[in-house]
């Protein structure tokens, strides 16, 4: 297999598979028998349809110029998820993936510009769910917020107790 082919492993879980050179190819993958999902989300115009089957295992604001560039807001927040957990059902050609040099790629939908979630360099699975994209609650709550040094002007920082990190978190 090369590197423009999709990468689909369906007998590792039925995880989402896509080229690493940044045109971000999805396939949908039907859901296998007797395995439910946990939890489920999609873009504004519906064309991109997900599910998350294990629980997201933390949560987090990010005040990056990217990130408000990408969202057109003050910060962005996202929910990290287990590696292979989420799977595309509906829309795969329609996602596409923006990745800089030197940073996580950005999944959104072409359609309608939703932001979908990240994906870490070198990996080929979304990292962090955005959590403005899923359906219902998806149980977990930033707990901290990151890279406040770029924070938006004309938006304070909420006074909500967080923990803030001018740049990244200590990891
Ligand atoms: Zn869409
Ligand atoms: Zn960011």
């Amino acid at each position: 297999m090369t590197g423009s082919e999709l990468v689909v492993t369906p007998q590792e879980g039925w995880r989402v598979g896509f080229v690493q050179s940044g045109r971000g190819m999805l396939v949908a993958m039907p859901r296998p028998p007797g395995d439910s999902a946990l939890l489920s989300g999609g873009c504004l115009c519906g064309g991109v349809r997900f599910e998350v089957t294990e629980p997201p295992t933390g949560a987090s604001y990010c005040h990056c110029t990217r990130c408000q560039r990408r969202t057109g807001v003050a910060a962005s927040a996202q929910a990290r998820v287990v590696p292979g957990s989420v799977r595309v059902l509906e829309g795969a050609d329609l996602v596409r993936i923006w990745e800089p040099p030197d940073g996580f790629g950005k999944a959104f939908c072409s359609a309608c510009g939703s932001a979908l979630w990240s994906i870490a360099p070198g990996t080929d699975a979304p990292a962090s769910v955005r959590l403005g994209a899923f359906d219902g609650d998806p149980g977990v709550r930033p707990s901290y917020r990151q890279f406040t040094a770029y924070a938006a002007a004309w938006e304070p920082i909420p006074d909500d107790g967080l923990p803030r990190y001018p740049e990244r978190p200590p990891s």
